[in-house]
Formats: C-alpha cells, structure tokens, sequence
C-alpha cells in the first residue's frame, strides 16, 4: 500500500527526458514507483491532471545559512517549489568560525541582524535539527569563515601552517557532510588568499570528492581572468570547479559572455568539470560594502566603519571610489556599475532610502554619491544592501542556454526591498524563460532545478523522480507559473506551485504552506 498517490498529472523527472503521462506514488519518504498505478493501492489519491509533476526543486545557491534558524519555515523557497537548499555560498557561513574576528565577520552577514555561529558544521545542523526546517539544507564549508578562524580578517597570504590548519577544518567539514568548498574572492577576507592557500584547499577538495564553488575575483571587466583563475585552480587541483551566479556585470561588456562561457567549453572538452548557476534577472545584489576597495574592508566591519569616521582614511577611500587611487587586482565596481545603476535595496534605519539610487539620493542631498555611500553605510552599522542594475537580458539568455547552466537563486533574506530572485527565482525561468521565451524547454528548465543540481553537488537520492530516490515533489500548472515579485514589491509570492512535498511531507497543498517541518 503506498502512502500517496498523485493521479494523471505529467510527469518531468528531472532527468531531462521528455515528459510524459504518468502517476506517481510514494511511500515511507521515498518515490515508491512511477507509471500506471491504480488508486486502490493507495492510502491517499491526488488527481493532479494538467499540472506537471516534477522533482521539488534545489537551490544550488543559497544565502539562507542565518535564515533559517531564525525562521525555519523559509516561506519564500518553499513557495517556489524548493525542497534543498545548498547553503554557505560566496565564502561566507555560519561555520567553522572559531574566535572572535571570525564570528564579527560572519555572524549576521547579508541578513537582517546578527546570527550565531558554530563551531562545525555538525554543531550548525544539529541547531537545524533542534528547530526542523520545512526543507533540506546541504552545507558548502565557506573559505571565507574558515580563513578568518585561522588568519582573522588579515590582507596577507598564509602561512604554511595556517593553509594547514585550513586545510584541517576544510577536511573536518567534508566529514560531517558538507558538499563542497565556497569561495568569496570578491569579498573580504577571501580576497586576501594567495593562490597557493586555494590550491591547497582545492587539493583537499578533489581527493574527497567535493567541489569548489566560486564567486570569482572579478565580474567586470576582467572576468574573463577570473573565469580562467578558478578552471586553472580546477585544472591543477583535479577538484570540479562551479561558477556561482556566472554574470558579465559591467555595462562596458555587455554581450560578452560568450567569452566566459567558451572558457569553460574548452576547459569541458579537455575532461575538466566545470558547472555554473544563474539567477534570472539582470541585476545583482550585495552588500555596500562590496564597493569599497579592500584595504578598506581589512580587519572586520567594525574597523571598516571606523575609517569611515575618520576624515583622513574616509578621504582615501573617496579617492579610490572617484579613480584617483589605482589599486591593482581591484575594479572599482561602482565605477563600472554607475551610481545611477547602485539602488539601496535594504537600509535598516534609512528605509526611506530603499528603491533610490546612489545617484538619484546624492542629487537631491546636493552631495557627492561618495559621501552618500558613506552615510549609507555609517547609519546601517555596514547592513545596507544594494541592487546593482548591472547586466543585459541577452547575457542572460546566453548563459541560460549553456549546458552548464543550473540554477540557483542567491536570495538574500534582507529587510527593506530585498531583490526578487528571492521569491520568484524558479517560477521565474519556468514562466518566463521556458513558457513565454522559449530559452530553455521545460524539460530543461526542470533538469537544470533538480537532476542536474544534484549530480553536480553530489547529492545521493534526490533530484530524479525515480523508484528509491527520496520524496521530494513539487506539482505546478505549466499553463501559470510564474513570478510575481518586482523591484517595487519583491516579496510577492509566485504563481502556479499547487503543491510541494518534501520528504514524503506536504510542505504546500493547494498553493498554501503547511505547518511542516519535515528537514533539514
Ligand atoms: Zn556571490
């Protein structure tokens, strides 16, 4: 007798195969059998005719680390039809952080207020465990949190023992279940890494079996250094290497990124693993801070807002900002970007700054847009982030459309105007870009949310629709999904996700959320 039983819908395993009229039952948590299944055998018959039937969705890139342990109900995926979340991207995490630099640097990153930290990734999903999460979460070990135990929030390469301590807690965490390594080499203190120290970490990495998952070092105008920096690194290490939200995120070199892509075409027909995620929208977001150059972000935020009230470190740093200074390795991405493009999405105590753009607020204070930044962030204690209209629909599409493509959302759980990717990510490209553009098929749309994510991050039993692999469902009407959340009102829920089952659990019937918690 199987547990449940959804009747007549069309099935999209996940797979990329074509899809196909099938019933699909399950049972004690897991997908007990695909095909022509009588109701009789069921406890419980669902008749989902016309709506597809597909695996529940993983978010290969995930912000939601903090997140979820202060609401565990994470309404905004679970909405979308998501059911895993891999979570630690970009090199920030809420572990290993040891020390007190560490957990100034990590605790309540690119979240509203400050979070715990952990000791290790075992201590971090036991704190899961003790709340229950209405989905899966799967762990990246950050770089970022694991060299700011070990160095602190240091500018300087290190040394031979301290890559080995590195080396030591990248090792632990791939013990207690973590997937893969996240790399920030945007952001401090990951920019501060000498590539021997990414080497060997990567080295730790490929003989286990993980992947390295990179926001590269730069996404303007050198991007395609950065892209051929991490093959390179994957190359010598032997480690699998993925691109975390691939972009050409400077206006000089919109259309470009087929010379990102073709980088990682050549490294895949020399053998190379190299994957990336994307979310569907042409602007980014991060925090304000990611403008500063990084002598400026040395030492942790405190120390970063004390040069900013100080008028002799704020007026280097306004120099650097206006191109006077020339630092190397560091492309003043609001030079780039533009501060018409820079809007203040999330401003905790300016909320009537949030929706304006750097540009638009300096007008109207009479200021230069440099100082502007410098209030923001003194009157956020450093919080404030910012959505960066900085990319082109046709890159967009572009790199959709390459088979090393999946997706992932890279929502940040903020305050204020948060970005939309973080409630319409999914719905997004199975709406727009699979149903009404035509980039992807819905076929591939679904494989590039679920199989494809899966296999690439090494997660056993889920992404397939298939006997044995775990009950992690998500039916929605092909004919209406679709986002609904903007730059004006980004948390408005999607369209069209009728039901969501994680683990054999509903955790959304009928397009509501339920109370349950069946992961992480
Ligand atoms: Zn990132």
């Amino acid at each position: 007798m199987y547990d449940l039983l959804l009747r007549g819908g069309t099935v999209i395993d996940g797979s990329g195969a074509a899809a196909r009229r099938a019933d699909v039952a399950l049972r004690e948590g897991r997908v007990a059998a695909v095909g022509e299944i009588p109701a009789a055998e069921a406890e419980q018959a669902l008749e989902v005719g016309g709506l597809v039937v597909a695996p529940g969705f993983i978010d290969a890139h995930s912000h939601a680390d903090a997140a979820l342990l202060r609401d565990p109900a994470e309404t905004p995926k679970v909405l979308q039809g998501v059911t895993t979340e891999i979570v630690n991207n970009c090199g920030f995490g809420l572990f290993p952080v040891r020390g007190e630099a560490a957990g100034e640097a990590m605790g309540g990153v690119w979240t509203e207020g400050e979070s715990p930290t952990f000791a290790s990734a075992e201590a971090y999903h036991a704190a899961l465990r003790a709340r229950g999460t209405a989905l899966n979460v799967v762990s990246l070990v950050a770089h970022g949190a694991v060299r700011a135990s070990v160095v602190g929030v240091e500018n300087r390469p290190a040394t031979e023992d301290e890559t080995r301590a590195m080396c030591g807690l990248v090792r632990e965490a791939f013990r207690q279940g973590a997937v893969g390594v996240s790399f920030g080499l945007l952001y401090a203190p990951g920019c501060f890494a000498a590539r021997d120290e990414l080497a060997a970490i990567g080295r730790v990495a490929a003989e286990c079996g993980r992947l390295l998952a990179f926001h590269v070092r730069n996404e303007c105008d050198r991007f395609e250094e950065s892209i051929l920096e991490v093959i390179e690194l994957g190359r010598e290490t032997g480690a699998h290497v993925h691109v975390s939200h691939i972009k050409v995120a400077d206006p000089a070199r919109w259309g470009d990124i087929g010379l990102a892509l073709g980088h990682i075409e050549e490294a895949r027909a020399r053998g190379q693993r190299v994957t990336c995620d994307q979310y569907p929208y042409t602007a980014g977001s991060s925090p304000f801070t990611t403008l500063l150059p990084p002598w400026a972000l040395e030492g942790g935020p405190a120390r970063t807002l004390a040069r900013l009230r100080d008028e002799g470190e704020r007026s280097r740093i306004r120099a650097a900002l206006a191109g006077e200074e020339i630092i190397p390795g560091w492309d003043n991405l609001s030079s780039r970007i533009g501060w018409p493009r820079c809007v203040v999405g999330s401003a905790p105590g300016r909320e009537e700054w949030e929706g304006r753009s750097i540009a638009d607020l300096a007008a109207r204070a009479g200021r230069p847009p440099e100082e502007v930044l410098f209030d923001l962030l003194l009157a956020t204690r450093g919080a404030a982030i910012g959505i960066w209209h900085q990319m082109c629909e046709e890159d967009v599409q572009t790199a959709m459309r390459h088979p090393a493509q999946m997706v992932g959302s890279d929502g940040l759980h903020t305050l204020g105007k948060p970005h939309p990717r973080l409630w319409g990510t999914f719905p997004r490209v199975l709406g727009r870009y699979a149903r009404e553009l035509g980039v992807l098929t819905l076929e591939q749309a679904v494989h590039r949310m679920t199989g494809k994510t899966a296999a690439a991050f090494g997660l056993a039993e889920r992404g397939l629709l298939a006997p044995g692999y775990r009950a992690d469902v998500c039916v929605f009407d092909p004919g209406r999904v679709v986002d609904r959340a903007t730059w004006e009102r980004p948390t408005l829920p999607p369209e069209g996700i009728a039901h969501v089952i994680c683990n054999g659990v509903f955790t959304v019937r009928d397009g509501r959320q339920t109370e349950a918690r069946p992961g992480p």
